[in-house]
This record gives C-alpha cells, sequence and structure tokens, in this order.
C-alpha cells in the first residue's frame, strides 16, 4: 500500500494533476486524464509510458455516444 503522504506529493506528469489510489489499490489514476499509474512492489510508476486507462467501464472511451 502507499503512505498518504506520498499519495499527496505526486501528480500525473501530463496535467499535474493530483492522482488517486483506484479501487483496486493497483494504482493510481489521474483526476483529471483518467490515465492510471501502475504500482509495483509498493512504489508508483508516475511515467506516462507506462500509464494506462481503465478497461472494466468504458472499453472504448468514446462510443457511448
Ligand atoms: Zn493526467
Amino acid at each position: 500500500m502507499i503512505d498518504k503522504e506520498l499519495l499527496e506529493i505526486l501528480a500525473c506528469p501530463v496535467c499535474k494533476e493530483p492522482v488517486k489510489l483506484t479501487k483496486d489499490g493497483k494504482g493510481l489514476k489521474c483526476v483529471k486524464c483518467g490515465r492510471i499509474y501502475p504500482i509495483r512492489d509498493g512504489i508508483p510508476i508516475m511515467l506516462v509510458e507506462e500509464a494506462y486507462y481503465e478497461e472494466e467501464d468504458k472499453k472504448t472511451s468514446s462510443d457511448k455516444a
């Protein structure tokens, strides 16, 4: 698990917005762009190249028009 203090200093490198822990606790999700940064061995990987998008709800983000 991730420290709350650590969480507070982390930000999305793209938007510079805060991130929050995902429901499953496996990643940190940007509140703005929705990118999820993985947490590996307790270390958040705050790299755009490593980021992914949530798949469960909206598989393809914009086909529900
Ligand atoms: Zn972002």
